[in-house]
């Protein structure tokens, strides 16, 4: 008895010697994971829209530097200077080699929740056109923030097992697509050590809970926005021949832009136009003067988004030539900043599919196919000279996932108002496999 007492206690003692260091993963990630959905639950019920972030960025901030890290708040420089940048870029340097970056977004959705969760968003906002607007963390950048600064904490413990320079970066406005470039233009790179390799999570509703998905090469495409204004000559709806109708013409423009991706594109290079917005007119009898168009134009390499950018123009102008709309009245194409396409280095797509494998067990990674959606991510590979990789974290129920493919009933998605992660093994495998990844980039 007595013997046993004493073996007892040696193994107490042990235990209490034993460091982060010989802790497995696992062990880790049990110890903080109760911790960590209560930060999951307090971004979520906290969110912010894309250039307004400025609680979450702070926030964030502020758990870096409790973990030891060099943090730098309120970087990025937007084309409207009205925007604050609430960038986040905190460093440990941890002895030479590679300096890996690990990118999170800060950014909620106008969307009005109706999870019904009981963390559900109730926040309401003025967005900047003044009109009130719900906010929801309907893209789970609640849970990559979650699981990023997981990710840190692992790191910081296991300082003895990597060497090198961390960068942990919290980036704003990725929903409008211009917080990277933002960033980027506020000298990131200058001002801070410039990456080896860049690397992301995003949530993955398709994808069961626990898994990890990856697309080699192209995986997101490149997105950019239109304006078309079709100018006409205005009249009475009884008189068409004193006119020139710019609804017909905007009709026949819709159209023809079909033939963009139809006949004048390969099929080998995916691209899509879509005319996403109409706008024309007041009543029934009164031909308008003008008809504007909003467009998206999605493409994977730059010389096709170049080119349908071209044919845009020439079949717009084209058509309200051909309607006889004189040249002082001729179309305007206006088109904004974009985002670039989003492409998975494949060398170090490779690395990593051996990093999951060994982490999450074959049967808990899997590739994916590539998508027409958009991020600006691939903003940090500075046009894929630096090797940047973004892949797929798992969010959904299996038995819902199951039932989604064999109804072919599609879950909610992201940006959806229904849109609910589960939230524990999900971040379990988000900080599971970014600290793997970054522990296997930077291994001494
Ligand atoms: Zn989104
Ligand atoms: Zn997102």
């Amino acid at each position: 008895m007595r013997k046993l007492l004493l073996v007892g206690a040696a193994i107490t003692a042990l235990a209490v010697n034993i460091t982060a260091q010989q802790l497995s993963l696992d062990a880790m990630i049990d110890r903080d994971i109760a911790a960590w959905l209560t930060t999951y639950r307090n971004l979520h019920t906290t969110p912010e829209l894309s250039h307004r972030e400025e609680k979450t960025s702070a926030f964030v901030a502020g758990e870096l530097r409790k973990l030891g890290f060099t943090v730098t708040e309120r970087i990025g420089k937007f084309q409207n200077a009205q925007w604050n940048g609430y960038g986040v870029v905190a460093v440990m340097k941890n002895g030479p080699g590679p300096t890996v970056l690990v990118r999170t977004e800060l950014d909620a959705l106008p969307v009005e929740e109706k999870t019904g969760l009981a963390y559900a968003s109730l926040v309401k906002t003025k967005n900047d056109a003044g009109v009130e607007v719900s906010v929801m963390h309907a893209c789970g950048h609640d849970m990559h923030m979650t699981s990023f600064l997981g990710t840190a904490k692992m790191l910081t413990e296991l300082k003895s097992r990597w060497s090198g320079t961390l960068i942990m970066l919290g980036q704003p406005a990725e929903e409008t697509g211009d917080g990277a470039n933002a960033m980027l233009r506020d000298n990131l790179y200058t001002n801070f050590p410039k990456p080896d390799f860049a690397i992301a999570l995003h949530d993955k509703p398709e994808l069961e809970t626990g898994k990890v998905g990856y697309t080699p090469g192209y995986a997101m495409a490149s997105a950019t926005s239109i304006d078309i204004k079709i100018r006409g000559v205005g009249g009475h709806g009884s008189a068409p021949e004193t006119t020139k109708d710019p609804i017909v013409v905007a009709a026949q423009v819709v159209m023809a832009l079909q033939t963009i991706v139809s006949r004048e594109n390969s099929p080998l290079d995916p691209a899509v136009v879509t005319v996403g917005s109409i706008h024309g007119g007041t009543r029934y009898n009164i031909i308008p003067d003008e008809v504007n168009l909003q467009l998206t134009v999605r493409t994977y390499k730059e010389d096709v988004r170049k080119r349908i950018l071209a044919s845009i123009e020439r079949i717009v102008k084209g058509v309200a030539m051909t309607a006889g709309i004189p040249e002082d009245r001729a179309p305007v194409v206006k088109v904004s900043e974009g985002t670039g396409s989003t492409y998975n280095d494949p060398q170090l797509i490779e690395r990593l599919v051996g990093v999951f494998t060994r982490a999450l067990g074959e049967e808990n990674f899997m590739k994916m196919p590539p998508m027409m959606a958009s991020e600006d991510f691939g903003y940090f590979s500075m046009d894929q000279k630096i090797p940047a990789t973004i892949f797929w974290l798992g969010a959904s129920d299996p038995a819902k996932v199951k039932a989604s493919r064999e109804s072919g009933v599609a879950l909610p998605g992201l940006h959806s108002a229904l849109f609910a992660p589960v939230p524990e093994p999900t971040l379990r495998t988000g900080v599971k496999a970014m600290t793997s990844a970054v522990l296997d980039l930077m291994k001494k």
